[in-house]
């Protein structure tokens, strides 16, 4: 059985429109593409064809998700909201730098519908694991508005989906996203049937939440786990966050399928954070989470995209992720030369592990596996 790959092209047609960054273009701030550009995703898929696994993967075209299934998670208000600006072809999701256009609001249904799709491939036996490549990204959104470029929270459609349609009971989204996952944290938070676990930059975006001391609320505490890596981590902290916090907590929890919010902006190129992960990294983080998938749940992940802005680094990262879900050799990583010579990528400083360390311990009096 091949791993799944969900993509339409679409997706490679959205153009998040001008902007230096995410600002706007006005005062000193001279013309430039938004960092959330259309790029990142057509290199992204052209590199993936280029390395020839579309031979090896099944390249699946989405469906759209339904009124219905989004409104699992998210107000009718908001998903209405939405649709009205959509169709007045400008506006904002939320935040004020989650920019609408025309094709927004379909384009938000079809990445909610790929979450979908991979989910269905995987929980039907027609795909070993799948990842779906889409915008909008969803983490950021809440029940009741988007916010960070987000419109729609996929993943958390998804793991509603499981429950719902498939007699799921236990689902982790573990999201690898550079920044805090906290539309998703907020929807679940007093669900303990859905495990929540975000590894992000410390004090990154957005910055008021995060903390690993947000642990759940009422009958979900214990069940949102938030891990914070310090600037400029890199692969042997990353790597130690999940095999000393994040994989133990997995193992304990034992979900009936893992879900990835699959943010590749932690990586060391990326003008949205600074963790200097590589691709060698990323390659790393999916055999751990595969490793776990496949001792607690027979295999079912389920890779959703979020973040990586790094249009000419990202896509490296996301062939990693997914040459590793697909069971495929490694291609080389071009960048190497330079991510050799660069020290947070190769070892942990002891600022960092302390903090891993302390956080470790903190969770601990919820999870005695970390004891
Ligand atoms: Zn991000």
């Amino acid at each position: 059985m091949k791993t799944a790959l969900c993509w339409d092209d679409r997706f490679a047609t959205h153009d998040m429109g001008r902007g230096a960054m995410y600002l706007p273009i006005e005062g000193l701030v001279e013309d430039d593409l938004h960092v959330d550009s259309t790029a990142r995703i057509v290199r992204t898929r052209n590199l993936i064809r280029a390395a020839g696994l579309d031979d090896e993967l099944a390249v699946v075209v989405p469906r759209e998700a339904r009124v219905d299934e989004l409104l699992r998670v998210h107000s009718p208000e908001h998903v209405e909201r939405m649709k009205a600006e959509s169709d007045a072809g400008r506006g904002d999701a939320g935040g004020g730098f989650t920019p609408m256009d025309g094709r927004s609001y379909g384009l938000a249904l079809l990445s909610a519908g790929s979450a979908l799709t991979a989910l269905e491939l995987v929980l039907g036996g027609r795909a070993r694991a799948a990842h779906a490549m889409l915008r909008r990204s969803g983490h950021h959104a809440w029940r009741d508005s988007g916010y960070g470029f987000c419109i729609f929270n996929n993943c958390a459609v998804a793991a509603r989906a499981a429950q719902v349609e498939h007699g799921i009971e236990r689902v982790a989204i573990v999201d690898i996203d550079a920044h805090h996952g906290n539309g998703t944290e907020a929807i679940f938070l007093s669900d303990p049937t859905v495990l929540t676990v975000s590894i992000h930059q410390d004090r990154s975006f957005p910055v008021e939440t995060g903390m690993v001391e947000t642990v759940g609320d009422g009958e979900g505490v214990g069940a949102n786990v938030n891990v914070n890596l310090p600037a400029g981590t890199g692969d042997p902290g990353y790597h130690r966050a999940l095999d000393e916090i994040v994989c133990p907590i997995l193992r304990a929890y034992r979900p009936q399928v893992v879900i990835v919010a699959c943010g590749v902006d932690a990586s060391l190129f990326d003008p949205l954070s600074r963790l200097g992960v590589t691709a060698a990294g990323f390659a790393g983080i999916a055999q751990r989470l595969l490793a776990v998938a496949n001792d607690v749940c027979e295999g079912r992940l389920v890779s959703v995209q979020e973040g990586g802005y790094s249009h000419v680094y990202a896509p490296f990262c996301w062939l990693a992720f997914l040459e590793v879900l697909a069971g495929l050799p490694r291609h080389d990583d071009p960048f190497e030369p330079f991510v050799a010579g660069q020290a947070c990528c190769r070892e942990e400083a002891p600022w960092q592990r302390a903090a891993l360390d302390e956080q470790r311990a903190f969770l601990a009096a919820y999870w005695s596996v970390l004891a």
